[in-house]
């Protein structure tokens, strides 16, 4: 991409990073006339849109599509498996992601912002070079996001890889440990068991989701066990060795696992090394940019976004956050964004999504008695029964209050946030839903029968 012509000597704002938090702010930021200069070192749209988000569900539909071809007998449809070719299952992910970053190219150029390619650093409250070249801002958002993170002596190479690495297989392992049972984990998980490879997922915690209402927790366990996903729970890695034909994995317990392949699924650590922040004083721990509400650093004017800035670290978290620092920015004085609100999804099968606090937050925060909760089996749902799948919907209410968690599980679920986070988000009682219309039949639909179970008006339920 090439960078506009005229190149200001001070902009209203320069961008260190240009994913999902650095283009959002540049996007919004032109969009109110202001004069922007995004930093990147890769390509525009980060982790998200090469590495992250779009790769992963790219592969997500790939491994649908793959179970429904198997189990397309059960609804009278004569097709055969023959079974998976990584080297089409990656061009087409790789065409959705091109499409994407054409489009985000143009956008960015359309918009007029400075695109300047090369790898920044922070050399003054102001200034960030490039190349030898400083450019300086008004503003400076730092938005240099994430990176996989492994474990001390745990070596990623050959392997033993992150989800870089395993986004660029070209073929299929017969087995793989994954190790982490979070988002990450659990997506590459249900990819590899619907392409046929033997999966183990080593999770140290009690559970898998393990951030998830404990409801959703062990009804993903539920799923996975029937799916033949294995896993071990409260499980201590201790090592791992390599050689031409697999991978050795030792536990804490003494037990080891063997596989083609170990993925390494442990968190993502901030990318804010060498990068001048510490220099220019900005605060920091354990290498995350502390910013405060309004997403200031607290030095000169620089502001933080995305995966560096400790929280949820999710892709429309990154967009939100960069909306606001550019109306921030502009003198608009937007609302502050509510952590506590932000969507969740978990897109492996059955898809897991929540929004707001989980039943123990509630009850930690409302006193356990000053609680409610509905829970609808999507068993009496009828397009879930159409799909074929299982799951439920969990409302938590402060009583006699707003709804103040969803918790979801089942396939395609994912799709039905926007609804539970609109309900979390508006503090909407369960009155307010119980008396909107829900289509049919739709897995929507399994929303509004909660909220009409908790306004204590149940439709399809046995009394
Ligand atoms: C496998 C995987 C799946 C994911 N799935 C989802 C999902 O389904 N939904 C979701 O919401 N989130 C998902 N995420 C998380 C999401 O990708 C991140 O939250 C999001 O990308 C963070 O945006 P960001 O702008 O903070 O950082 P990034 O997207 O990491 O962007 C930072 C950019 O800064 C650039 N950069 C860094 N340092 C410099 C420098 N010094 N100079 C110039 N450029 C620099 C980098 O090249 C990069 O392009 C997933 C992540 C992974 C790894």
């Amino acid at each position: 991409m090439t960078q506009t012509s005229a190149t200001p000597d001070l902009f209203d704002i320069v961008i260190l990073g240009g994913g999902s938090g650095g283009y959002a702010t540049a996007l919004r930021a032109s969009g109110l006339g202001l004069t922007v200069a995004l930093i990147e070192a890769e390509k525009v749209g980060g982790t998200c849109l090469h590495k992250g988000c779009i790769p992963t569900k790219a592969l997500l539909h790939a491994a649908e599509v793959a179970d429904v071809t198997r189990e397309s007998e059960e609804f009278g449809v004569h097709a055969t498996f023959n079974g998976i070719d990584m080297t089409k299952v990656n061009a087409y992910k790789d065409q959705v992601i091109g499409k994407l970053y054409k489009g985000l190219q143009g956008l960015v150029h359309h918009h007029g912002i400075t695109y300047v390619e090369g790898w920044g650093t922070l050399v003054a409250q102001d200034a960030v070079q490039v190349n030898g070249q400083i450019y300086r801002g008004r503003n400076v958002v730092l938005a240099s996001g994430s990176y996989a993170r492994s474990l001390p002596g745990l070596e990623i190479g050959g392997r033993v890889m992150t989800s870089d690495q395993a986004l660029q297989m070209d073929w299929i392992p017969s087995s793989a440990i994954v190790l982490g049972g979070g988002v990450i984990g659990v997506e590459f998980a249900s990819v590899w068991k619907s392409f046929g490879v033997d999966v183990t997922i080593v999770e140290g915690l009690p559970h898998l989701v393990p951030n998830e209402d404990e409801s959703l927790c062990k009804a993903l366990e539920r799923a996975f066990r029937k799916r033949k996903i294995n896993f071990k729970l409260g499980a201590r890695f201790s090592g791992v060795q390599q050689n031409d034909s697999g991978v050795v994995v030792s536990l804490e317990d003494g037990s080891t696992l063997s596989a083609d392949v170990l993925l390494v699924a442990v968190g993502r650590g901030p990318a804010t090394a060498n990068l001048g922040y510490e220099a220019q004083g900005i605060p920091m721990e354990r290498g995350f940019v502390l910013a405060n509400e309004r997403l200031h650093t607290g030095v000169g004017n620089i502001y933080a976004v995305g995966d560096i800035v400790p929280g949820l670290q999710l892709a429309h978290r990154g967009f939100q956050q960069g909306i606001f620092v550019a109306e921030e920015i502009a003198g608009l004085n937007p609302p502050a964004i509510v952590e506590s609100g932000i969507p969740r999804v978990t897109y492996c099968e059955p898809e897991v999504a929540s929004v707001g606090l989980t039943e123990k937050q509630a009850r930690e925060k409302f006193g356990t008695e000053h609680v409610t909760v509905s829970e609808v089996n999507l068993a009496a749902n009828g397009k879930s029964g159409i799909l074929k799948t299982a799951g439920f919907i969990k409302l938590v209410r402060q009583t006699d209050g707003p709804i103040v968690g969803v918790h979801m599980i089942g396939a395609r679920l994912g799709e039905q946030i926007g609804e539970a986070q609109l309900m979390v988000n508006w503090e909407a009682y369960p009155d307010d839903v119980a008396s909107l219309v829900h289509a049919h039949p739709t897995q929507n639909e399994a929303i509004g029968e909660a909220a009409l179970a908790l306004a204590g008006k149940p439709l399809h339920a046995h009394n």
